[in-house]
């Protein structure tokens, strides 16, 4: 009994490792090589999770009706409500089988966007998660292919066949008898974002791996695969204007924008930079920008919103006076000066500043008014940010059900096909994002997937020679 898990980052690992535990053989196939294994999972820092009371990170409780709740509020809206509270219910029991496989946690720092209560903080972040995954796995005998990419999941008969792959050593069928399809999104296909968004989309950056590029996912919808989501949604926050079109990660992301005023290429103001909460707001800059001419928006402030924000990567743009400043930005001068004017006459400050809290200290009569933190940028020097789209992941993907088996035209489970993890979190949100439940998605349905894949001999397709090292069960004190 093989199972073929597409995908090395934190979901496949997780059904690779749930697949074993089970009693199967397991293939990891890896299109990455060795030191870039783990896509997007590589650049994670937390996971979201219920649980009943603080303990030595955690500050506090966060029940699963709460967590449920915070899903509900979010914008864009639940899908499949059922899946939804499964994740929230089995959410609870991730520390525990996380911590069984290697991670380990610290208490949240500064810069976190203040998740200390509901969100549990990898130590070494995702990068130190996936080497413990894949220690485990090594020690239980899982082979793993790097350099591998899927290019078709072939599908017979309403049930898995094989997968078709290419590496440097040349193309090549692998049959098995089930497969967990862990191949993220289609964040980093920026033609396919651009069947959506135009030229525009060739903007975009990519904050996580160059190899999402959606096409396992692709290849079982063609197939006949029912999909779920809005495609045209994606998760995208401001970064540097400078960072690498791809994997820049966590740190090219830009916290500044509360601190001051946000103009775009034609110097003129277009949101209120101090609608909510940063936590709750940070998410909306990507898609703000991306409806901006060229895509690009600046990010000014002045020397007293030094030190408040997370350090960034590049230096900001500085100079003595807004024209100095918009030379250097290639900005119309007159045109920064006046929206700068505008901005530092409407300013209302009336309460002490409070960063932490909706302040009340807003603009009156501007356009769009800024409704907290707003202070006159008065104390030179002026510094800047140029800001992009930095696309995180994409929500549209396959339906599955609660054993996440991958659903077939009307609606029925495809035999002894899976997915985990992002191709699949759609399912649970159509847009709209808690932070730290990327890893939550993951690590639950790779759970289901992998167990319930190596468990499927109970419901074999057919018994099928298999390419992977044959490896023996592990005994059942390992199987938590
Ligand atoms: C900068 C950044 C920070 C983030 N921070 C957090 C956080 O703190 N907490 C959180 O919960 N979420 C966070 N997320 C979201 C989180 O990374 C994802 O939700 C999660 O990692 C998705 O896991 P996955 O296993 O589905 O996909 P991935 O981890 O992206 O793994 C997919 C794997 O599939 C491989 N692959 C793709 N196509 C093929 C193919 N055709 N054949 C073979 N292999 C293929 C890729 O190489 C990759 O290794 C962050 C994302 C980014 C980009």
């Amino acid at each position: 009994m093989t199972v073929i898990v597409v995908g090395g980052g934190n979901a496949g690992m997780c059904a690779a490792l749930s697949a074993r535990e089970a009693g199967a053989s397991v293939l990891v196939i890896e299109r990455g090589p060795f030191h870039m294994r783990g896509g997007n999972s590589r650049h994670t820092r937390d996971i979201r999770h219920a649980h009943d009371r603080p303990d030595q990170y955690l500050t506090g409780v966060y029940d699963c009706d709460e967590f449920a709740d915070d899903l509900r509020k979010v914008g864009g809206g639940i899908s499949n409500p059922a899946l939804a509270r499964l994740l929230v219910d089995e959410s609870a029991a991730l520390p525990e089988w996380m911590a069984r496989r290697g991670v380990q946690w610290q208490s949240p720092l500064q810069g976190t966007l203040q998740l200390g209560r509901t969100n549990r903080f990898l130590l070494g972040g995702g990068k130190a998660m996936l080497n413990a995954y894949y220690r485990r796995a090594e020690e239980l005998g899982i082979s793993v292919q790097y350099e591998t990419t899927v290019d078709r999941v072939v599908i017979e008969e309403g049930g898995f066949k094989s997968v078709i792959v290419s590496s440097p050593g040349g193309e090549e069928e692998i049959p098995a008898d089930a497969v967990v399809l862990a191949a993220g999104g289609f964040e980093a296909n920026l033609e396919w974002l651009s069947r959506y968004w135009g030229e525009a989309a060739f903007n975009y950056h990519v904050r996580g791996t160059q190899y999402n590029d959606g096409m396992v996912l692709a290849s079982l919808v063609e197939q006949g695969a029912s999909s779920v989501g809005d495609p045209q949604s994606f998760h995208a926050v401001a970064i540097d204007a400078r960072s690498p079109r791809f994997d820049g990660g966590i740190a090219t992301r830009l916290d500044s924008i509360p601190f001051g005023i946000v103009v775009n290429r034609d110097a003129v103001r277009f949101h209120d930079e101090g609608e909510d909460l940063w936590p709750k707001r940070y998410a909306a800059w990507g898609g703000l920008i991306a409806g901006q001419p060229g895509q690009v928006a600046y990010s000014i402030f002045d020397s007293l919103a030094i030190g408040h924000f997370m350090p960034a990567l590049y230096p900001a743009f500085e100079a003595a006076s807004v024209s100095e400043l918009a030379v250097m930005l290639q900005l119309d001068p007159a045109r920064l000066e006046e929206t700068l004017a505008t901005f530092n006459c409407a300013c209302r400050p009336g309460n002490t500043l409070d960063l932490a809290a909706l302040d009340g200290n807003g603009t009156q009569a501007i356009t769009p008014p800024k409704t907290n933190w707003a202070v006159p940028l008065t104390h030179p020097p002026l510094f800047a940010f140029p800001l992009h789209v930095g696309v995180t992941f994409t929500y549209w993907g396959l339906a599955v059900d609660e054993k996440a088996r991958v659903l077939g035209p009307a609606g029925e489970p495809l035999n002894n096909v899976y997915a985990a993890g992002e191709i699949m979190s759609g399912n649970i949100l159509e847009r709209g994002y808690l932070a730290g439940m990327g890893l939550t998605v993951g690590s639950v349905f790779g759970r289901i997937a992998g167990t319930e894949a190596g468990s499927a001999l109970r419901n074999p397709v057919s018994k099928r020679a298999s390419k992977s090292e044959a490896v023996s069960p592990t005994s059942p004190a390992e199987r938590s």
